[in-house]
């Protein structure tokens, strides 16, 4: 039980008065585990965290679900609210998840209404990526900008906007794709099944696919004998000098830097936060990023007062926005 204290004397006597304090559930939803967690308002340090497998043979997921949050309900203090961060495309006015790839089922699911029915207080969806820009912007490194872009840049690119200080949702909360923009005509198969998106050219993903590709076609480089290729492997011959690595690495940070630019040219933020297991690969990506970013603004003024920043939240960033999400919709 999470309490608060009030003490005070009456006749040379201290009483002590124990009151509940409410608390937020915010829940990640993963194709392998499903987690939860309980925390104060205005905090992000956690009274409780707890995780489970998404898949079992005795129960769907939406009943482990369900299992999950009745496990992490705390026994005496009110819960306000529950925020619900799902790895797919979510309609967050509906509270219905659209899809969700590695929930076989999840399609079209009323989830908001299904949790509201069970736990009888307001529930409150978002797409893990669009919340993880939420986290930052309210937790993480992007605090103070009331403009930002965020980027995950790891198999995929996920992101998120804020602009004004409110996350960028669009008519069906579908807004903020922008790893899926094209960025090269017939270039390479996108997890999602188009084109030369960002996503497929410039992720780890694609770093991978460049460097097989070129090692197919008879590239020297030391990464010759490995299979399977690791975007780890790839810094790290990029740090041993490896010059396919080098040029890997250089070549997702300008076509970054390409998308970045035309990015900056349609939102002007201050910050972009980029996290994500590519984010780090550092000045080997970093530098061919903001020089190609330099060279394709339309004025110096776009980078006047912008920073390029790294994510704080990893593993947790799931969960912090699902809070920051659940605790802006119903403060305390
Ligand atoms: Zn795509």
């Amino acid at each position: 039980m999470m309490i608060a204290v009030f003490a005070f004397s009456v006749n040379h006597a201290i009483y002590v008065i124990l009151q509940p304090m409410s608390v937020y559930i915010a829940i990640d939803i993963g194709g392998t585990h499903l987690r939860a967690a309980t925390y104060p308002p205005n905090s992000f340090t956690p009274i409780e965290v707890t995780r489970i497998f998404t898949q079992s043979i005795n129960a769907t997921p939406l009943q482990r679900l369900i299992g999950l949050i009745e496990d992490i309900w705390p026994v005496n203090d009110p819960v306000l609210g529950i925020g619900v961060a799902v790895p797919g495309p979510t309609d967050p006015f509906q509270g219905i998840v659209l899809e969700c790839p590695n929930i076989p089922g999840w399609e079209n699911l009323e989830l908001k209404r299904i949790l509201e029915e069970r736990f009888n207080v307001p529930v409150v969806l978002g797409n893990d990526a669009n919340l993880a820009a939420l986290a930052e912007w309210r937790y993480g490194a992007g605090q103070g900008h009331h403009h930002l872009l965020y980027f995950t840049v790891s198999t995929g690119i996920g992101s998120g906007v804020i602009i004004d200080n409110r996350l960028l949702l669009g008519a069906r909360g579908l807004a903020a794709e922008l790893g899926h923009v094209t960025i090269m005509e017939n270039g390479p198969r996108c997890g999602c099944g188009g084109c030369g998106h960002l996503e497929s050219v410039a992720s780890g993903t694609g770093i991978i696919h460049w460097v097989e590709e070129q090692l197919t076609n008879g590239a020297v480089s030391s990464l010759a004998n490995e299979k399977p290729i690791t975007g780890s492997m790839i810094s790290r011959a990029a740090i041993a000098g490896d010059e396919l690595a080098i040029a890997a690495l250089a070549r997702s940070g300008k076509y970054m830097g390409i998308a970045l630019a035309n990015y900056l040219h349609i939102f002007n933020p201050t910050a972009v936060v980029i996290g994500g297991g590519v984010s780090q690969s550092g000045d080997y990506l970093l530098k061919p990023l903001h020089e190609s970013l330099h060279k394709h603004i339309l004025h110096p003024s776009y980078l006047d007062n912008l920073v390029i920043i790294t994510a704080i939240f990893g593993d947790e960033a799931g969960l912090v926005g699902a809070l920051a999400l659940v605790e802006a919709n119903f403060p305390e």
